[in-house]
């Protein structure tokens, strides 16, 4: 007996499948359930967060709707992934939070922030919002760096403790010891599979999106984001090295290493969400967890409003709209951050983890069968 009835589903799936095997090629996840004959909740949800939504084991699959077996492992596992991140969440009492509408949660958030910090500004001093402020620190004419720190330092900070919270949990059910982190060869297998996307494509063919023809589209798109974000993050650990290593403030000159690599990114978080995006809209509803489309695209939605934001920001810099920019773009990278934990940002996340046990698993079993090849993959 599982504690769920999509737990209890996914479990009449793999069972199914593991009788079959006729998708054993295509991905990490009908490999990983050859080496199991039960399967946990632990290991369903290990299963389902493996997981890379390519949708090619359900157009493959001689058994999926309206065959009487009716198996859709993509959409059983969308909703499986989904209920997980929400199981593990810290504190619980968010959990549900984003569930349906995550996208006006969020926007909310972010404009609340952002009229807090211009109306603070303006009643203070209506120059600070509206004036024309430009080089070395211009920026910090709307607010001083030091509050600009304590706010945004303290709503990374939470991130990182919720996500770690809700990691660990999810580590534990899966029944990985924490001593394993010290496995560097299944961590730096994982993260390359992560960073190649190397299980989104199908089995080699591409991702299945609209129709049965596969391509490599969702793939080039999460790609942009993912390096999109990663250079912006880069951008800003640059400039807190800048202001505290060599005392140089920021807005930098347009050849600086912050302003371009926040420019490449950024402009990687305008094209990869959009695309997400539209891939979404396109995609075959019998793919997805319907009910919680909204906790995909507010996640989507934030990184491309934080990029625009971002973007608009660098090209009126020195005008008198500077000030509502920045408090504009503040606010939603505030609300990015404290929403992270309990949006599909998590997804990453628990991916990864996955992946690293998938890698160990791997590992100790080509140790048991030495020689013997564990992943068709690696054919
Ligand atoms: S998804 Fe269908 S074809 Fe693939 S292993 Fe499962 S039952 Fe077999
Ligand atoms: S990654 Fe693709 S092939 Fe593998 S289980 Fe998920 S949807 Fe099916």
């Amino acid at each position: 007996m599982h504690g769920t009835s999509t737990l209890e589903e996914a479990d009449r799936l793999m069972t199914v499948c593991n009788a079959c095997r006729y998708c054993e090629g295509l991905c990490a996840v009908f490999p990983a359930m050859e080496m199991r004959r039960a399967f946990s909740d632990g290991d369903l949800n290990y299963l389902a967060n493996l997981c890379h939504a390519c949708g090619a084991c359900y157009t493959d699959c001689q058994f999926s709707p309206p065959h009487e077996f009716n198996v859709n492992v993509p959409q059983t596992f969308a909703i499986l992934r989904a209920e997980s991140w929400s199981a593990y969440a810290w504190p619980r009492a968010f959990s549900g939070m984003f569930a349906r509408n995550g996208v006006a949660i969020s926007i909310v958030a972010a404009l609340s922030v952002a009229g807090f910090i211009s109306g603070f500004a303006a009643l203070n001093d209506p120059q600070a919002l509206f004036g024309i402020h430009s080089g070395p620190g211009a920026f910090y004419a709307l607010m001083p760096h030091n509050a600009m720190i304590v706010l945004f330092g303290a709503a990374f900070l939470y991130a990182i403790l919720a996500l770690v919270m809700g990691v660990r949990g999810f580590w534990r059910d899966i029944g990985e010891p924490v001593g394993m982190l010290d496995d560097g060869g299944s961590l730096w297998q994982a993260m390359k599979d992560a960073a190649s996307l190397r299980y989104l494509d199908g089995g080699g063919v591409g991702c299945v999106n609209e129709d049965e023809r596969p391509t490599d589209r969702r793939k080039i798109y999460h790609h942009l984001t993912f390096y999109g974000f990663l250079l912006c993050f880069a951008s800003t650990s640059v400039a807190t090295l800048y202001h505290y290593l060599i005392a140089r403030e920021a807005p930098y000159p347009w050849w600086d290493v912050p302003v371009v690599l926040g420019t490449i990114g950024g402009i990687g978080l305008l094209i990869g969400p959009a695309g997400l995006l539209a891939e979404k809209s396109r995609r075959d509803p019998a793919l997805l967890d319907q009910k919680r489309t909204g906790m995909d695209v507010a996640f989507i939605v934030m990184l491309f409003l934080t990029s625009l934001t971002g973007m608009a920001l660098l090209v009126w810099r020195d005008t008198g709209s500077m000030g509502l920019l920045l408090a504009l773009h503040l606010g939603f990278v505030f609300a990015l951050f404290v929403t992270m934990p309990y949006g599909k940002f998590v997804h990453g996340i628990y991916r990864y983890v996955a992946l690293v046990r998938y890698a160990r698993e791997r590992r100790m079993l080509g140790n048991i069968i030495s020689g013997k090849v564990v992943d068709d993959r690696d054919v």
